[in-house]
């Protein structure tokens, strides 16, 4: 046995105690309590999807079809109707599909290296924790939780539980934004001045969860505010010294009577970059500008699923147009595999960091002051 394969059985066998609150809401059970899934394949490391909504249905699900490393071993849904579904569509063994209250039972599953959590931001603590408590390692969707307490909260539990964190940063692993990232942080083209950020969508369903604070955590900032957010750090390498911002008007009293409806900030960051960021959720809008020394970089679309497109005071940026979530998982797993170990840049130390400018961005917004984030 590899020393990484006897790393996962023993990651695998550790936590088995359950100690976490019941799942917030009632499902019916799916299923009886499972028996040890069949062996793994040993090649491929075993992903478990929790919550099978839209983007674990259209974006995670195909990206495990296709990545060469890894595969949808298990599921974990209160959908009776979608367990029957992916049951049939990916041919899973009936003991590896889970609902939320028996999902502790996991922790018996060989077949599951990574437990995915997809679900609405305000039960990823409970599940990243319950996870870890599983001994399995944890990938955590944007944004990582809805406090700073929270992300402290899921770090300690993988560290404790000797499990791998990871938030689903698809973009790092995107080629234009690796490049800018690359242009920037070697300031290829000097400093970087300036950068103007932004993302919004118009958005639909106003029973959504995403339109109510106690499960999103907030709006657009927390949804797509933090790709902005993200962009200026990877952008400048740094961590920005303070924020100020400022609510948009309410136009639509019926959507937004829990969560902002947009949000403006500005931030400075050490080396003398200034940066705008604007999110909303009712404007059609995702560029980052990006003005240095000795040029400029733009990417428009910017931090959807793509394709990205990418300029420069050099031209346009001819780089591969892939599919992100495949070939984050692909990356994930390829170090996972070689290193025991999910890559640095994404960890919940990374996650932490948004979350203390999110919520920092908050505070500017409701009391007008410029917060200080050193
Ligand atoms: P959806 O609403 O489409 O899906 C969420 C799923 O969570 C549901 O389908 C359901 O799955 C499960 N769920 C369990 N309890 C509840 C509840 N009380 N209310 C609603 N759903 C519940 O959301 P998304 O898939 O769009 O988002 C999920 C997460 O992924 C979010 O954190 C979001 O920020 C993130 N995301 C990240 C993206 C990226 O590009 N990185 C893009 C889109 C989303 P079931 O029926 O199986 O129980």
């Amino acid at each position: 046995m590899s020393e990484n394969q006897s790393r996962r059985s023993f990651l695998q066998n550790l936590g088995v105690g359950l100690g976490t609150t019941a799942a917030a809401f009632a499902v019916p059970s799916v299923m009886a309590v499972p028996e040890v899934a069949p062996p793994k394949d040993d090649k491929k490391l075993g992903v478990a999807l929790v919550g099978l909504g839209s983007y674990a249905k259209n974006q995670l699900a195909v990206a495990l079809e296709n990545a060469k490393n890894c595969y949808l071993a298990a599921i974990v849904t209160g959908s009776p109707a979608k367990a029957e579904e992916w049951t049939k569509k990916y041919n899973l063994p009936k003991e590896s599909v889970y609902n939320y209250q028996n999902f502790d039972e996991i922790a018996k599953n060989k077949a599951v290296d990574i437990i995915y959590v997809v679900l609405p931001n305000s039960m990823h603590p409970e599940f990243v924790i319950r996870a870890a408590k599983a001994g399995k390692h944890v990938m955590c969707e944007k944004p990582m939780a809805n406090s700073v307490a929270e992300c402290d909260a899921m770090i300690k539990a993988c560290k404790d539980a000797g499990v791998q964190l990871g938030v689903g940063y698809r973009l790092h692993f995107e080629p234009f934004t690796q490049e800018v990232m690359r242009i920037g942080q070697k300031k290829e083209k000097g400093n970087v001045r300036f950068m103007q950020t932004n993302f919004g969508f118009t958005i639909g369903d106003p029973t959504q969860w995403r339109l109510k604070k106690a499960m999103a955590g907030g709006g657009p900032l927390m949804d797509v505010g933090i790709y902005c957010v993200q962009a200026s750090r990877y952008v400048t390498g740094e961590e920005p010294l303070w924020v100020t911002a400022q609510f948009g008007p309410i136009t639509d009293k019926e959507r937004f009577k829990d969560v902002e409806e947009s949000v403006s900030w500005q931030m400075e960051f050490p080396g003398g970059a200034m940066v705008n960021g604007f999110t909303s959720y009712k404007s059609n809008i995702e560029q980052l500008y990006v003005s240095a020394d000795k040029g400029w970089l733009q990417l428009g679309p910017a931090y959807s699923y793509g394709p990205i497109k990418g300029r420069s005071n050099e031209g346009e940026m001819k780089l591969p147009v892939v599919h992100h979530q495949t070939v984050m998982m692909e990356a994930i797993c390829k170090e996972m595999i070689e290193t025991g170990k999910f890559p640095k840049h994404i960890d919940g130390d990374e996650g932490k960091r948004d979350m203390k400018i999110l919520m920092a961005i908050y505070e500017a917004a409701q009391t007008g002051k410029r917060i200080s984030l050193v």
